[in-house]
């Protein structure tokens, strides 16, 4: 198999096309089209403006089962169906998020897609990109310093010290930052305070850039975020500190959405990458509701799996900003699957009829959820080499059982798009059939604390949720204070539907414990933390970094 190429290579070989060229197929005037480079551009917002009394295209949403170590390939089947629907003539294309920095260093890999479902430029995707996230980085350390510079200067606003909850990002793992001492050295350098960094995907900057409906909303939201508390418990806004402002100025360009394309020449909106477990998950709605006046079908990807990805995207980007999906491709694997039924990854290669069937208890938990949203489910079945005819076999029967409107073997992957002509065509079908009623899981007149109970249960699976007086009252009180209408935003583990990542499969007959609640004001949700959470994570002791380098060409190796 050694004539499998990489994705670097796959991408480096790309027959790309000139962006102006991409912007044409979508229409776009030449002079609302802002090219950074020959094979990226932003799309400017005054235009995107022009475009609001147009008909909306057709929204999919591309989720997956939990996810394993196995790897389930939900990128690669967003840029694949994508290509796969202008395959077959729709007018369609994609809207995924950027990539951070620091995990292409670490270990995860990048953010593209793989093998021949890729956007392009890849290498650049997975690294400065049009430098929107080192200006949201600019945007949130801004903030910072001003906090800082406001307490140097006599504290008017009469900040706790010790309850700034505004932290530093930085686009980087790095984990000797997560806890430090700011302002040592002398009268002149300020006040000694514990401070840290997070990682810039976990910004609440990020999460506002990704949810803002325009400028004004940006800034408005940016005001609206609260960075510390006084004494008293009050707490102060970012528009206290009067840098909100400058900060929108820092992200007016960030806040226009990239285009790019795919192997095959089809166009693509990358923007925006909030973190998946304290914020949403999804690229920017700015992006998407441009992609679907610009498209008829429009593929867009959640992060981690379905319980928490999908339940996200569909709870709050969608709530929030009025979008009505109309199909839901739930990305499966035999390999996940496997590991769901229990099998270890090194025992992966071999076939394991029983194992699959076990674990597509996992894969019939979420297509029952996301039926709760009114949303039609098709099942993708992204094909690895060693998968067998009867392993695959079990899982589309099972789908097609368990309530799927249909269940297919995709091998976009390998083939480009003519692999995954069968989606593309099963995906239409359903857009057509007009079943799709999207409604979001709970009203946003609930309670807070039953949002939360929502989801364990009907999500989850739970028995219920445990939480201590503290967690309760923290919630009434945001209740109090005219918050009781956000929705809530879970962070906990992407790998089990339980708090516990081992626990794989369908499990049942646990209760999901709150640790902490936060409150992202300007984002506009409550993150309620089950479990550990990283803002910051470390490196690998074997960073991918080790390896990436440029060769004698100039070309990036080592990035995947
Ligand atoms: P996700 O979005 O679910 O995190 P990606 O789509 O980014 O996953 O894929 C992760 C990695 O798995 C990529 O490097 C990709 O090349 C690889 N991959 C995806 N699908 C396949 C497949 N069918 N066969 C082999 N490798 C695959
Ligand atoms: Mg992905």
């Amino acid at each position: 198999m050694s004539d499998v190429k990489s994705d670097i290579e796959i991408a480096r070989a790309a027959n790309k096309q000139p962006i102006q060229d991409i912007g044409r197929k979508l229409d776009i005037p030449q002079d609302h089209l802002l090219p950074y480079g020959h094979d990226k551009a932003k799309i400017a917002a005054e235009f995107i403006k022009s475009l609001a009394d147009r008909e909306d295209g057709n929204l999919i949403l591309v989720t997956a089962v939990n996810p394993t170590p196995a790897g389930e390939g939900k990128t690669t089947t967003t840029v694949g169906l994508g290509d796969g629907l202008n395959a077959i003539g729709k007018k369609a294309m994609i809207c995924i998020r950027e990539a951070s920095l620091g995990p292409n260093f670490g270990m995860k890999g990048g953010a593209a897609g793989g093998g021949y479902a890729q956007i392009v430029p890849m290498e650049d995707m997975n690294l400065h990109f049009t430098g929107d996230f080192h200006a949201i980085g600019a945007a949130h350390n801004l903030l910072s310093a001003m906090i800082d510079n406001h307490i140097y200067w006599g504290n008017e606003l009469e900040i706790d010290q010790r309850r700034i909850t505004w932290r530093r990002v930085v686009d980087m793992n790095d984990r000797a930052l997560r806890q430090i001492t700011t302002s040592l050295g002398g009268v002149s350098n300020g006040f000694p305070a514990e401070a840290g960094f997070d990682i810039t995907v976990a910004s609440e900057v990020m999460a506002i850039l990704c949810l803002a409906n325009d400028a004004a909303d940006l800034q408005k939201r940016l005001g609206d975020m609260i960075v510390a508390y006084r004494r008293d418990k009050t707490p102060v806004t970012c528009r206290d500190i009067a840098a909100d402002g400058a900060m929108a100025v820092l992200l007016k360009d960030a806040l226009q959405p990239n285009l790019v394309q795919t192997l095959e020449n089809n166009p693509a909106f990358v923007h925006g990458g909030p973190f998946a477990n304290i914020a949403h998950g999804c690229n920017s709605l700015i992006a998407t509701r441009a992609a679907l006046k610009l498209a008829d079908y429009v593929v867009t990807e959640a992060g981690f799996g379905a319980d928490l990805g999908a339940e996200k995207f569909l709870d709050i980007k969608c709530r929030k900003g009025g979008l009505k999906p109309k199909a839901v491709v739930l990305v499966a694997t035999v390999r996940a699957l496997k590991m769901n039924g229990g099998v270890a990854k090194d025992d992966l290669g071999t076939e394991n009829v029983e194992a699959v069937k076990a674990g597509c208890a996992n894969l019939g938990r979420h297509i029952e959820n996301l039926k709760k949203f009114g949303i039609p489910v098709v099942v993708s079945i992204n094909h690895f080499i060693k998968d067998t005819e009867a392993e695959l076999q079990a899982v589309l029967d099972y789908a097609k059982e368990t309530g799927a409107e249909d269940a297919l073997i995709a091998r976009h992957w390998a083939d480009g798009s003519k692999g995954i002509t069968n989606v593309a065509e099963a995906v239409v079908r359903v857009c057509e059939s007009g079943k799709a009623d999207y409604k979001p899981l709970y009203p946003d007149e609930m309670s807070l604390f039953e949002k939360i109970e929502t989801i364990a249960k009907e999500i989850y699976r739970a028995d219920g949720v445990t939480a201590d007086d503290g967690i309760r009252r923290q919630l009434e009180e945001w209740e109090a204070a005219g918050h009781g209408n956000l929705p809530v935003c879970m962070a906990k583990t992407q790998y089990s539907f339980s708090t516990d990542p081992n626990r794989r499969g369908a499990p049942t007959g646990f209760t999901i414990p709150v640790r902490e609640v936060r409150i992202s004001a300007g984002a506009g949700f409550i993150v309620v933390i089950c479990g550990e959470v990283m803002t910051m994570p470390g490196l690998p002791r074997k960073p991918a970094a080790e390896t990436i380098r440029l060769n004698e060409k100039g070309q990036v190796e080592g990035l995947f």
